[in-house]
């Protein structure tokens, strides 16, 4: 008999994905990483991925000095899945609208598209007025339907998304022909069409990192937080392979392992799914004046799509095989099977242009996979843990974190400074309660 998987805290030897080989001189990658912990912080971060930065980031920007911010990160910053994602911030939630309103009633399922819709101006506002070099780009994207399933499907959420009095401003619907000429597939049944970004996501979180160092945060990384223990004044105390951290008010942006320190999120309630990515040298094809303009999730069943992107920098292409691989915290590896695929699939959609040669060079890249965080009601833990007074939760974002993150941080940091639910602007069903994990379990 098999034991039933168990969280747990990163794998040490995870794999560097594209978005990390291509960031290995950030100078706080491996910060304070032999050193003992600090005695206390006021404030702890668990976890340095855009949760985390972002955490730190608006601590500083409420007022809190940045001394008093301490962040602990179980392996080099940004190594979990804000590094191993597909590149994009990409509002899709309204595709998402019978799942959402099935498990929550469509009044918060409208509110969980209008997040996402919130999410993508704060992050491009962000990045704008920061001027971050992240290679943020704005972009049509596609969602691309192959199948008559498929196009059902987006059809009805769709249709429910607008009959709940959802807005498709800004959302073009190509069928038939209109869907072929407009996304070049001849296969094309139905195609979507709105706005979106690619960018490079560890250069945007060293960005955040870095803004919050200088301004007196303090990062310790290769340094696993293993449990945390009650303090005798109401504290909590943080324990570290490299000593203990007295604190009052904890962040847990742990992503897929935040039950490792709170074991009221079994994997049942915080589900690691593994996703896999390929990177691909573009070819004649698709480099210089012929690089892919728009992004594109390419539907080719209910539950496997096709996540495709060429990024603003180098060119490279960007190929995620959106279907599970596997319950599992292991991001060490990639699968062999699933780079043939997405080699294949690939090529398949987009043949070389004619008489182009492929080059030495040119092609497959690299693979990587990464963990997305499930949970059973398919929307994030947001908010104080109550029965853990001074404790706070920001993780489990379905897939969905870089539309939500940049939405739910402030909210969070809101929270920790004593103002009510209703000043987040969040989705209800957001908010962490023990009645939630009970009515799932
Ligand atoms: C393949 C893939 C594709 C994706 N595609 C999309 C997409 O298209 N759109 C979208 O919006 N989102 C997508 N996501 C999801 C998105 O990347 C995540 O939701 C988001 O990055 C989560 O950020 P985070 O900071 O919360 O978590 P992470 O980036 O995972 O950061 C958590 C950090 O906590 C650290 N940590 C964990 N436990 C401990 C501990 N006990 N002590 C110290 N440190 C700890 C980890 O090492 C990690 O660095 C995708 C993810 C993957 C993997």
């Amino acid at each position: 008999m098999t034991t039933p998987l168990q969280p747990s805290l990163p794998y040490p030897n995870s794999s560097l994905s594209y978005w990390h080989r291509t960031t290995r001189a950030f100078p706080l990658l491996n910060q304070n990483d032999t050193k003992s912990v600090p005695a206390s912080s006021p404030y702890a971060i668990i976890g340095a991925g855009l949760t985390g930065a972002l955490s730190a980031f608006e601590l500083v920007e409420s007022g809190i000095a940045g001394t008093d911010i301490l962040i602990l990160e179980a392996r080099e910053a940004v190594s979990g899945s804000t590094g191993r994602n597909a590149g994009h911030c990409r509002p899709d939630a309204f595709r998402n609208f019978s799942d959402h309103a099935t498990h929550h009633g469509p009044e918060q399922a409208l509110k969980i598209a209008e997040t996402e819709d919130r999410v993508f101006t704060l992050m491009k506002n962000f990045v704008n007025k920061h001027q971050v070099p992240c290679e943020f780009t704005l972009k049509q994207t596609y969602d691309v339907c192959f199948t008559s399933e498929t196009a059902e499907d987006e059809a009805k959420n769709i249709g429910e998304y607008v009959a709940a009095g959802g807005k498709m401003d800004g959302i073009q619907v190509y069928e038939g022909d209109e869907a072929r000429q407009k996304t070049g597939f001849d296969d094309a049944v139905a195609a979507y069409g709105w706005t979106a970004a690619s960018l490079h996501p560890v250069k945007l979180t060293q960005w955040i990192l870095s803004f919050a160092a200088e301004r007196g945060v303090r990062l310790w990384t290769h340094c696993p937080v293993t449990t945390i223990s009650q303090g005798y004044q109401g504290d909590w105390i943080l324990h570290t392979p490299r000593g203990k951290i007295t604190s009052q008010k904890i962040v847990h942006c742990t992503n897929a392992h935040a039950g490792v320190l709170l074991p009221q999120l079994s994997v049942r309630q915080l589900t690691p799914i593994r996703g896999q990515v390929q990177s691909l040298v573009p070819s004649r094809t698709h480099s210089g004046g012929r690089v892919i303009k728009s992004t594109m999730a390419l539907r080719t069943s209910l539950r496997n799509f096709y996540a495709l992107l060429q990024t603003s920098g180098d060119g490279m292409i960007i190929f995620g095989v959106a279907r599970s691989t596997g319950l599992t915290f292991d991001e060490s590896g990639y699968d062999d099977e699933i780079v043939k695929e997405a080699i294949d699939k690939f090529g398949a959609l987009f043949p070389l242009v004619k008489n182009a040669e492929s080059l030495q060079g040119e092609g497959f890249d690299h693979a990587w996979t990464g963990l997305l965080a499930f949970t059973p009601d398919r929307v994030p833990y947001v908010g104080p843990i109550p029965e853990l007074p001074g404790q706070y939760i920001c993780a489990g974002f379905n897939g969905h974190g870089m539309a939500n993150i940049f939405a739910c941080v402030p909210g969070v940091v809101k929270l920790m400074q004593g103002a009510a639910w209703e000043d987040t602007n969040l989705p209800e069903c957001y908010r962490y309660s023990e009645e939630r994990l009970k009515a799932e379990d």
